[in-house]
């Protein structure tokens, strides 16, 4: 199952109606199309627009309604640390307040030297609470995540993080009536002036004034998140299920999900990502798994940038590595699946509602026997119209994974 992040796009009347897909020279990707089925997904529900991480729950089969529980559960899981049921997580910033507690750089400069120490100082900090305890761990530049530990936490807090410079920090509040919730934004605003006195008086800061840097006097927080309560696909489905991917929040989910990780040299999760490699890996891993989830990210990195030169080269390397696949997948043995998580139009700039196209091929799928893959072609597909949600059970179904319902 291949999922190109963002790669599904809109029609666009100043572009003659046609789409980084429509235009881009994808020959494996066309004759996989014609020798199986296409369609349109919509990632949640027609009418929503998707973040990544909703988008993909779906994809492998939760329903983001009832699973999705937060950003921050899944990136504490993607960044490798383990989350019990109760925990709840938040993503993190070094940043830079004045004395008034207004952000001058929400990112300390981005590039902190001797950060490792600062956390070190931020771990050793101790809640008034005794029956709560945090873990600070330090993931990449100047982010991290807090884990919050302890009986009657909750999720439904506000952030600390502002998400503007110029501004003061925020006070957490409650986002419900629940006393957990007051509790949580409580200990959260503790923990907050607290990482503001012990980093304000560290000497590594003191170091950096002296070179004319900012200091990383603050930690912010923000997507407080639970682990979702999800059934490991493993078990729901038993099989062995398998993802590279190197997005944080995509290997939380996988990880949440009970997938094997593998990593791949040169899979950076950007542009300048090894595509060859990554397809390479993951046809090998088809030969020991049952399932083998590849995301790459970077049509989605050119769609933000509102590059669409740049995403149709990143659909054109996508489909170059891809003829591994034609070459080494029996069609008559296993089946392929490519899609996108969402669209992310180059013209919006931003992940939109809009159904994206998916193809399936393998032994007992019908041949679509349209010779061209794109948005407009898989609204005539004979896929139809199918939510992101029931891909996973269709595909299980396939491989003989799913009981019958009823008698
Ligand atoms: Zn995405
Ligand atoms: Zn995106």
């Amino acid at each position: 199952m291949i999922v190109c992040d963002g790669m599904g796009d809109r029609a666009d009347r100043a572009r003659e109606f046609q789409t980084p897909l429509s235009v881009a020279k994808k020959a494996n990707m066309d004759a996989l199309a014609r020798d199986g089925s296409i369609g349109l997904i919509d990632p949640v529900a027609p009418g929503v627009r998707p973040g990544s991480d909703v988008a993909h729950l779906a994809i492998l089969g939760y329903d983001p309604c009832k699973f999705y529980t937060g950003r921050g559960g899944l990136e504490a899981a993607g960044a490798g640390l383990r989350l019990y049921q109760g925990d709840v997580a938040f993503r993190c910033n070094f940043a830079t307040v004045d004395a008034k507690m207004v952000v001058k750089d929400r990112r300390a400069g981005r590039r902190i030297e001797g950060r490792d120490e600062l956390a070190e100082a931020v771990s050793e900090m101790r809640l008034s609470d005794p029956s709560a305890a945090f873990e600070f761990v330090p993931t990449v530049e100047h982010r991290a995540v807090m884990i919050l530990r302890g009986k009657g936490l909750s999720r439904k807090v506000s952030d600390t993080d502002p998400h503007k410079e110029g501004i003061p920090i925020l006070r957490s509040i409650a986002e419900d009536e629940e006393r957990a919730s007051r509790r949580t934004a409580e200990i959260l605003n503790e923990f907050t002036e607290k990482s503001f006195k012990v980093l304000s008086n560290h000497k590594i800061n003191a170091e950096r004034a002296e070179r004319g840097l900012l200091p990383a006097n603050i930690i912010l927080s923000r997507g407080p998140g639970t682990l979702p309560p999800v059934e490991l696909l493993g078990r729901k489905y038993c099989i062995d299920a398998a993802c590279i991917a190197v997005a944080p929040i995509v290997r939380g989910i996988c990880r949440v999900a009970g997938m094997r990780l593998i990593e791949v040299q040169g899979a950076t999760g950007g542009l300048d990502t090894d595509f060859k490699a990554k397809v390479s890996a993951a046809v090998q891993a088809m030969k020991r798994h049952d399932l083998v989830f590849l995301h790459i990210k970077a049509a989605d990195v050119a769609s933000h940038d509102g590059d669409f030169e740049k995403k149709t080269w990143v659909i054109e390397k996508i489909d170059e590595a891809m003829a591994q696949v034609i070459e080494s997948v029996d069609l008559a043995k296993d089946y392929i699946v490519l899609t996108s998580d969402h669209a992310t139009p180059v013209a919006f700039r931003d992940h939109s509602e809009d159904p994206v196209p998916v193809l399936v091929a393998g032994p007992d799928f019908d041949i679509s026997g349209i010779t061209k893959f794109s948005e407009r072609t898989a609204a005539t597909g004979n896929l139809g119209r199918l939510l992101a949600l029931h891909l996973m059970p269709i595909m299980m179904n396939r491989l003989g994974k799913v009981e019958k319902f009823g008698f």
